[in-house]
């Protein structure tokens, strides 16, 4: 690992900031956090905290001494002045005189202490960086150290390593408790230029912001360079299927075996969303003889266990052949991690009085050999989180094995830290949405109202997936969209393009939840004298490419087991037929029965099937255009002619969206048409 410090880019962040009154040590201290926070060997997803203790000027305008530390919910690799709040440094240091303080106090102490009263939250670590005297603390949970000291040996090998440079702290979870005893083995030995703590992770101090980040490089370093010497044989690789099924055979089956039974009432489940990986490393350590000891031995560092949970859930190697033997394999393997989750939750909840209340006890990793893990979260960035934790504990425990023998902290320290309410707080309490956990499928998603539901599926909270034809059109309409909206190519014209299309879904949410199938386009004739080929044109595409995307859907679904939501755009043409739009509107009425099948034949499954009947949508199909033909067809202006309803208001594509949303959400509802045209008699369903 080498210093990525460059004094140019450190000075003219320095300079930046000094223009809009930032002080250097501030500038120096953001430019090396940020180095920190850049580097996944060294610090991920809040794995880590930084401090400066310097002076500033507090609200009554006087001077005070402060640690400026970095906030909670800040992300290292991209944190600015605003988050590391100071906090004076005289009260904090005043608390080590007391035997024990509660996390709850120390919160406390730390919030009435800061010089910004409406300052985020200090580090859980604060105390630790207070009670050291060096101006500059960084800390972090650098991947190679902990293969060092997750060892039954760990102690004695930071010592050879290490020889008397850094002092070594035992296991203690974060809080008052580890900064008081981590104070003392700095005071027995303060020629040491940081702590190894161990079972969690690395500080080192320094007078000046590249002393202290420099020094966690080398100490870094030299962690690995031990890591390269004395290396046994990599893990010996287990019998495998001749072929392994897919990712997007493996995932529904996976993601519906965790779903829960919700509050929300029969038919609702709490699902979850799953991200994939499966790199060299990945499938090297889940392809192990041995993976159910060293994946089971327990969390890498703590910090983890609120995202990954403590252990993941091992699955047999699906054989491509025998699918079913596949899913009872994985039902079964559910809800054994679930039945032992409970045990797990039950004997250390009586050891602390009975007071934790139960988080769900669904696996957030799960290793799968010969396909690789998944990373299993509320929402993809959730799993995202998840999986990237996951990737750092199979290269961390990989090269313990590689050296000795990998070994966590304790059951009970685990649950401590998992059931710790600053770790709870982490995970942010902000109410879900109502689609959270779910994932839907719109075609025709380049379009305005396939783009207007996509943006409406997911501000209710789902992941989607924009599917058209026209890659680029979904490709602009996901990047509005943002999050983690997924533009797919699909002709739902071609099986094949639909079948890739829907494999594409699985593998990078893990399933599928809701489909909008919506992809369509108008053709016209007089239907005596219109030409064969022209209706069976707009038959493929209004008929047979709703049966294409619906029949993909339902097999996802069909393998999750937890039901689903097919939601087709029909057309008021499908029950009050426009002259001369035959060849538009009969495909349409075929579709309208569509829904009515795949709600009957599927009602039992959970499958709900509804409609949305729209008419005269500014879109593709009714453009500029033909709004002004049609206007003037009809003797009145393009105002009128889009108003022309018996609430004489004009219907927008965003109204079909949520109509879609709200068929979604309807869980007793199924074989419904919606109508969305502002009123319109002759069009009415009953
Ligand atoms: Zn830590």
């Amino acid at each position: 690992m080498k210093s990525r410090y460059v004094e140019s880019d450190a000075r003219k962040l320095v300079e930046g900031y000094a223009a809009r009154s930032v002080p250097e040590d501030i500038a120096l201290r953001v430019y090396t956090t940020r180095l920190l926070g850049g580097d996944p060997k060294l610090v991920l997803h809040g794995g880590g905290n930084t401090s400066v203790k310097t002076r500033t000027i507090d609200l009554m305008g006087e001077p005070a001494d402060v640690l400026c530390v970095k906030g909670s919910g800040w992300d290292m690799a991209a944190i600015e002045p605003a988050g590391l709040p100071a906090v004076r440094l005289d009260a904090l240091r005043r608390l080590r005189a007391r035997d024990a303080l509660t996390d709850e106090e120390t919160v406390a102490v730390q919030r009435a202490n800061l010089i910004d009263p409406s300052a985020p939250n200090p580090s859980v670590e604060t105390l630790l960086h207070a009670f050291m005297p060096h101006k500059f603390v960084d800390h972090t949970h650098a991947t190679a150290v902990l293969s060092l000291i997750d060892q039954p040996n760990g102690i004695e090998l930071c010592r050879e390593v290490y020889d008397g440079r850094m002092g070594i702290v035992p296991y203690i979870m974060p809080g008052f408790a580890l900064a008081k005893t981590s104070a003392e083995v700095y005071e027995a030995a303060p020629e040491v230029i940081g702590l190894i703590l161990h079972k969690h992770g690395i500080f080192t101090f320094g007078e000046s912001a590249r002393e202290a980040y420099e020094r966690m490089i080398e100490m870094v370093s030299l962690a690995e360079a031990r890591l390269q010497r004395n290396r046994k044989a990599a893990f010996v690789t287990a019998q495998m299927p001749q072929t392994t099924a897919s990712v997007a055979q493996v995932a529904p089956v996976i993601r519906g075996a965790c779903a829960m039974k919700d509050h929300g009432g029969e038919g609702a489940h709490r699902r979850l969303v799953m991200e994939f990986r499966a790199g060299e490393a990945v499938l090297n350590y889940v392809n192990g003889a041995d993976v159910a000891r060293y994946s089971q031995a327990g969390v890498v560092t703590p910090d983890h266990t609120i995202r990954t949970k403590n252990w993941p859930l091992v699955v047999p190697a699906p054989d491509a052949g025998r699918p079913e033997e596949f899913r009872t394999a994985v039902e079964a393997a559910v809800a054994r991690f679930a039945a032992d989750y409970r045990r797990y939750f039950e004997r250390n909840n009586a050891r602390v009085g009975g007071i934790k209340k139960m988080l769900d006890p669904m696996p957030r990793v799960v290793l799968v050999p010969g396909v690789g893990l998944f990373g299993l979260g509320r929402s993809l960035g959730a799993a995202r989180i998840a999986a990237d934790l996951a990737e750092a504990a199979v290269e961390a425990i990989t090269d313990a094995e590689a050296i000795g023998t990998f070994e966590s902290i304790s059951e009970a320290d685990m649950f401590d830290v998992e059931y710790w309410s600053l770790e709870q707080a982490k995970l942010g309490k902000e109410a879900e949405k109502p689609l959270a956990g779910q994932i839907a499928a719109i075609t025709g998603a380049g379009g305005a109202i396939g783009a207007a539901t996509a943006r409406a599926f997911a501000a209710a909270g789902a992941e989607v997936a924009l599917l058209d034809n026209d890659l680029a059109a979904a490709t602009l309409k996901a990047q509005a969209i943002g999050r983690h909206a997924l533009p797919v190519p699909c002709d739902v014209t071609d099986a094949a393009s639909v079948r890739a299309a829907f494999d594409t879904v699985a593998s990078a949410f893990g399933g599928l939840d809701i489909l909008v199938s919506n992809a369509g386009a108008a053709w016209q004739g007089r239907i005596g004298e219109v030409d064969e080929d022209v209706l069976r044109r707009s038959f493929e595409l209004n008929f047979y490419g709703h049966q294409r995307a619906a029949q993909a859907a339902v097999k996802i679904m069909l393998a999750q087991g937890t039901g689903g939501c097919l939601l087709f755009n029909v057309s008021k043409q499908a029950v009050n037929p426009g002259q001369n739009f035959g060849p538009y509107g009969l495909p349409k009425a075929a579709t309208l029965f569509l829904v009515r099948q795949y709600a009957l034949d599927y009602g039992a499954d959970g499958i709900r099937a509804n409609a949305v009947n729209a008419d005269r949508i500014r879109s593709g199909l009714l453009d500029d255009t033909m709004i002004a033909a049609r206007a003037k067809a009809r003797g009145v202006d393009e105002k009128d002619y889009m108003r022309g309803n018996l609430l004489g208001r004009e219907v927008t594509a965003e109204d079909v969206a949520q109509a879609f949303v709200a068929q979604a959400l309807a869980l007793r509802t199924t074989a419904d048409v919606t109508t969305v045209d502002g009123g319109n008699i002759a069009a009415a369903m009953r």
